[in-house]
């Protein structure tokens, strides 16, 4: 395994799920991890479960949509430690319903946090990693923002919209050797999905060529390489984890 000692990392949404599983899996590989939500007490369950298996989360309460609270948040971070390395843009809603029932603020909201946190977490950290000539900014998109999806157009256009994100930001800052790459997951048991019914999962898992649901590691294993040194030569890309489902 690629260690990642001596890097520091910010995980959005590091409370729970995918994020979390990405907040073990860094530190895990030596990073020094700092997860965000907006819950303390979420974020303290997060931490004691993570210290049972001897590892260190160091959480910061911060609300990804509000722009100012994490540029406080992330700046002070960067005084702690005189940079960021690695930024995972982790942190996600959902407010499903069909297009003729959605309103402005089921739209707003799944905008906010998903599509502008991660321009509010880029802001915060892409000038000293400039300066550094070094760092690694992963989004975390999905499958719906690359097929669309009934019942979620807000979701997959913020999930879209993270693509074009990742693209232009990756061209801006290449050549200050900052990598910027997206991952879209497909179908992972978290409390996000977990609401599901039987039949529903049933009928998603017959979609998946490789027959299971996703786990949290499965991500996180695709995060902890990009954010290597092995990765170095890869920018601008999605790489969908999903079993196979999409294969663009
Ligand atoms: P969960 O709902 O299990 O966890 C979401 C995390 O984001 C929690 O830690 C939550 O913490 C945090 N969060 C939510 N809103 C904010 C906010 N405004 N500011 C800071 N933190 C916030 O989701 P998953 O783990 O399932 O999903 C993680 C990411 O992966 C999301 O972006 C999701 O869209 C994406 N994804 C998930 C898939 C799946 O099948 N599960 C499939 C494809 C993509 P708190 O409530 O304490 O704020």
């Amino acid at each position: 395994m690629q260690m990642l000692t001596d890097r520091i990392a910010v995980v959005t949404g590091a409370s729970r799920g995918i994020g979390l599983a990405i907040a073990r899996r860094l530190a895990r590989s030596g990073a020094t991890v700092y997860g965000l939500s907006r819950s303390t007490s979420h974020l303290q369950e997060a931490q004691d479960s993570l210290a049972r298996e001897g590892v260190t989360l160091h959480a910061c309460e911060c609300d990804v949509s509000d722009f100012d609270a994490v540029q406080a948040t992330l700046q002070s971070i960067t005084k702690d430690h005189g940079r960021i390395d690695i930024l995972v843009n982790n942190a996600g809603i959902t407010r499903d319903t069909l297009l003729l029932r959605m309103g402005e603020d089921d739209w707003d909201q799944v905008m906010n946090v998903n599509l502008k946190g991660a321009f509010n977490g880029i802001k915060a950290v892409a000038r000293t990693m400039m300066k550094n000539r070094y760092g690694r900014i992963i989004n975390i998109s999905s499958v719906v923002g690359l097929t669309g999806n009934p019942g979620q157009v807000n979701y997959a256009a913020s999930k879209a919209g993270l693509l074009g994100l990742t693209k232009s930001v990756a061209k801006e800052l290449a050549s200050r050797n900052v990598t910027v790459n997206c991952i879209a997951p497909g179908y992972i048991e978290t409390e996000m999905t977990g609401q599901l019914s039987d039949e529903v999962k049933e009928k998603l898992i017959a979609q998946i060529p490789l027959g299971r649901i996703g786990s949290g590691e499965d991500v996180a294993h695709l995060v902890h390489f990009l954010a290597s040194e092995e990765a170095s030569y890869i920018t601008g890309q999605t790489i969908a984890v999903d079993g196979g489902m999409t294969m663009m």
